[in-house]
């Protein structure tokens, strides 16, 4: 079976409406003429800038993409956006459990799995983000942390598990410059690719990325490896010209 790849930039709380213009003109004008059904190419803008995004990447190979979604339909939750407010203004997909948000917002495995459901209901594809810290890699705990924060996802999305993408970011390699090797991220998404495949019969087609420090240099021998199918990119995702070799280094 044949599986999709996808190269997601996570703009984080980056941008601006200027800045905006001239990274996506630059991508779109990168990624003229040269559309490829086998790489989706998906930028995660902050939320205020999903109509402006929208527009500009309208006819164009670019997917939008959120950064968070609401695990509620909508009411008295202030701040909060919801999964069929972002369906509004075209968004393909959107990250969740995002180690940013686990950490700074407490983001428990059962509100992950809660915020996935949410997407997957409103047809929009999380991309569900697992990752072991430091402390966590050096105490041998790696698989087990992955394996449990999936699980959650796996557990209360069943029935239509083989709509998520998975994103396998070690939260030591995050914005650091200090990326997985190739090795040990292959090692780390054979085991999630495993536990997909005792969730879902088509787990092979699910696409599993690798984040974490993916850069222009990198790129190629992380997505050659077996079970990587593409990169959640945050800090290279932010200038062009690196995005768009990430892009060429996955086709
Ligand atoms: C991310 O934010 O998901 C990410 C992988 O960031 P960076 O590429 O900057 O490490």
């Amino acid at each position: 079976m044949t599986r999709s790849k996808l190269i997601a930039g996570n703009w984080k709380m980056n941008g601006g409406l200027a800045a905006n213009d001239a990274l996506l003109g630059a991508l779109r004008a990168g990624l003229r003429g040269s559309g490829d059904a086998t790489c989706a190419v998906a930028v995660a803008v902050p939320a205020p800038y999903l109509a402006q995004a929208q527009s500009l990447v309208q006819g164009t190979a670019i997917q939008l993409a959120a950064q968070d979604v609401s695990q509620h339909d909508g009411g008295a939750y202030t701040g909060e956006v919801s999964a069929a407010m972002l369906r509004e203004f075209g968004t393909r997909y959107v990250l969740v459990g995002h180690s940013e948000r686990r950490q700074y917002h407490g983001e428990s495995d059962a509100l992950v799995a809660a915020k996935a459901q949410k997407a997957l209901a409103a047809g929009i594809t999380p991309i569900v983000c697992v990752g072991e810290t430091l402390d966590q890699r050096e105490a041998g705990q790696t698989m087990d942390v992955v394996r449990r924060q999936l699980a959650a996802v796996i557990h209360a999305n069943g029935h239509c598990i083989s709509e998520i993408v998975v994103a396998y970011e070690p939260v030591w390699a995050i914005g650091t410059g200090r990326t997985a090797s190739p090795a040990q991220a292959q090692e780390v998404h054979a085991v999630l690719r495993a536990q997909m495949a005792a969730a879902t019969q088509v787990a092979a087609r699910v696409p599993l990325l690798y984040g974490g420090s993916m850069n222009a240099a990198n790129a190629a021998e992380l997505l050659a490896q077996d079970d990587i199918d593409g990169g959640l990119v945050g800090g290279a995702s932010l200038k062009a010209q690196d995005f768009l070799q990430i892009i060429a280094a996955a086709r």
